[in-house]
């Protein structure tokens, strides 16, 4: 399959779409983000990688993070992490707080906000204090990505933690169910922290290798989670990556993904690929608007959906 071309008529086929949505503006650093950017790449077992637009630009990954750190958890963890975090779709928006009230502090799945401070107070936990456990994420991020110089944004996760009232309120609300290990406000600036990651698409795509080949990054030959393990990351991808509307993306994409409020979206081809899109403006779901019709025409064009 000739990928460049088909990444190429992606290109000029998303332009008019630029115009459409709003980029996230509850974090203040991400609303000064240049709306009509575009950024596509995708990345081959052999190592080779396809790209256009703004592919090495990087920006935000916001809840991208969310399945660097699951599969950390996942790692360190396996059935008793259940008892804190479930894995079913929830639903709701990312940062709701209703549902997590009738279901007695229990997140529904590790991809919603409050699931994922769940999994950064378990990672916490284990690795006994906040600095150690951003060092151990991030050392992740870059042994995933072959890129050693991977960092976080200071500005975006202090204006997230200034405006971060929800999240803190997730947090304090699991821990009065007893579902909160550590201190409230240190674990959700550890959160904002890993938030604040930044890479670019080739960077992302890269780093989901390892993801879409049952746990074994194919070019390094590294095995960062077994392959059942994998399985289940993918499949949380699939049910619960884009929060509300992941019943919809699964609908016109049909592969596992995850969004982040930066604009980004990765995906995985099990066993043949992964594919990482940025585009800062949302939809009203909080998913990439350009970003998810570019993996929408990615599919239908090469036919390459689990489905
Ligand atoms: N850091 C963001 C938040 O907590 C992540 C949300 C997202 O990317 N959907 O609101």
């Amino acid at each position: 399959m000739n990928y460049q071309k088909i990444l190429d008529e992606i290109y000029a086929e998303i332009q008019p779409e630029l115009s459409y949505g709003k980029v996230a503006d509850y974090i203040p650093a991400l609303a000064e983000v240049e709306k009509k950017q575009f950024a596509m790449t995708l990345t081959l077992p052999d190592g080779t990688m396809y790209s256009v637009g703004d592919s090495q630009k990087r920006f935000s990954i916001q809840s991208i993070s969310k399945v660097f750190t699951f599969t950390l958890a996942l790692q360190l963890y396996s059935k008793e992490l259940y008892n804190r975090v479930g894995v079913e779709p929830s639903g709701n928006a990312f940062n709701s707080l209703v549902q997590l009230e009738y279901e007695n502090g229990i997140p529904r799945n590790p991809f919603i906000n409050a699931g994922a401070i769940a999994i950064t107070d378990s990672l916490i936990s284990h690795y006994k204090d906040e600095y150690k456990t951003l060092e151990v994420i991030m050392q992740f991020i870059r042994d995933i990505s072959c890129n050693p110089i991977l960092s976080f944004d200071q500005i975006v996760a202090k204006s997230e933690m200034e405006y971060g009232d929800r999240n803190l309120a997730l947090a304090r609300l699991m821990k009065s169910f007893g579902n909160f290990e550590n201190d409230v406000p240190k674990t959700v600036m550890m959160y904002c922290k890993h938030c604040a990651i930044t890479m670019n698409t080739e960077e992302l795509s890269r780093a989901m290798m390892f993801l879409a080949f049952g746990g074994t990054d194919p070019i390094s030959k590294k095995t960062f989670i077994s392959s059942s393990k994998a399985k289940r990351i993918n499949a949380v991808m699939l049910t619960c990556g884009h929060y509300d509307a992941s019943g919809e993306f699964a609908y016109h994409v049909g592969l596992p993904a995850k969004s982040g409020v930066g604009g980004g979206i990765v995906a995985t081809v099990p066993g043949t690929m992964s594919i990482a899109v940025w585009s800062p403006a949302l939809n009203k779901y909080g998913n990439s608007h350009a970003g998810t019709i570019a993996l929408e025409k990615f599919t239908t064009k090469t036919g390459l959906s689990i489905f």
